[in-house]
């Protein structure tokens, strides 16, 4: 579904990607974990689009289509969940409606009619249910006033709704929660399907308390430095990051 190759990109003139090699197939879920400032959140701007990241090197496809030749929004036509993908705040338009028009137009990319609004709103009152959301966030305007937790706790709404094929989640630095945790990774687990995918993004060990991902990679000074199964989330929770960043190998 999704393959990097030799990616390398710089921000003002500094090299921060130096190398990233991954392959992201249907079904899987990927966390992506290492320290702080290691480029994590400069991966995620690449597979979004974020103007400030300048590729140099190496090469995105997502179903063997150019990733980096798409602007932000063919790439969400094509199936891609880029969190922050609605980070404006739209005071007076509830998340009922912006959601509406969202679904919608994802539908109408998929050639399919708009839903009723009965529809929409037995769809929403599902996802909701699924991803445990309650109402006292959807009836708010979009993003307005919200929380870092709400924000998460928001996208992975949104994520229920759209059914991205690949959905790329970056955490953000400053702490979330416990219940922003839970239903973030509740969420990741909950909408897990044979034909989509999620990378999560985090250097919070804690969340792959929770999570289940079928593959965990480190990225520590712009290169993945080690990749293997869930069991290396439990490795780092015990290790922590130094024998990373001491260049000890396990
Ligand atoms: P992580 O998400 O793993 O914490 P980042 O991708 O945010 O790491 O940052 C990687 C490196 O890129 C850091 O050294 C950081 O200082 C630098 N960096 C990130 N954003 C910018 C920016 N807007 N301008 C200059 N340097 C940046
Ligand atoms: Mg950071
Ligand atoms: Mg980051």
């Amino acid at each position: 579904m999704l393959t990097i190759k030799d990616l390398h990109a710089k921000i003002n003139d500094k090299e921060i990607l130096k190398g990233i090699n991954l392959e992201v197939k249907a079904g899987e879920v990927h966390a992506i974990m290492g320290p702080n400032g290691s480029g994590k959140s400069t991966l995620a701007s690449v597979l979004t689009g974020r103007e400030l990241v300048e590729v140099t090197h190496g090469s995105v496809t997502f179903n063997g289509k150019d990733l980096l030749e798409m602007s932000p929004e063919v790439r969400a036509r094509e199936g891609i969940f880029l969190s922050f993908q609605y980070p404006v705040e739209i005071p007076g338009v509830s998340m009922v409606n912006f959601m509406k028009a969202a679904v919608n137009e994802h539908r109408k990319y998929r050639g399919l009619e708009p839903l009723s609004a009965s529809d929409f709103l037995k769809m929403m009152r599902e996802r909701k249910e699924l991803v445990e959301i309650d109402s006292a966030l959807t009836n708010r305007s979009v993003n307005e006033g919200f929380s870092g937790g709400e924000k998460k706790k928001n996208e992975i709404f949104q994520m229920a709704m759209l059914e991205p094929k690949l959905a790329i989640l970056d955490e953000t630095d400053s702490g979330l929660d416990i219940d922003a945790l839970r239903v973030v990774a509740n969420g990741v687990n909950k909408l897990k399907r044979p034909d989509n995918a999620v990378i999560v993004i985090t250097h919070y060990q804690r969340l792959l308390d929770y999570i289940v991902p079928d593959y965990v990679h480190i990225l520590y000074n712009g290169r993945i430095v080690k990749s293997a199964g869930k069991e290396l989330a439990l490795e780092l929770e015990e290790k922590g990051y130094d024998w990373i960043k001491n260049g000890e190998n396990a």
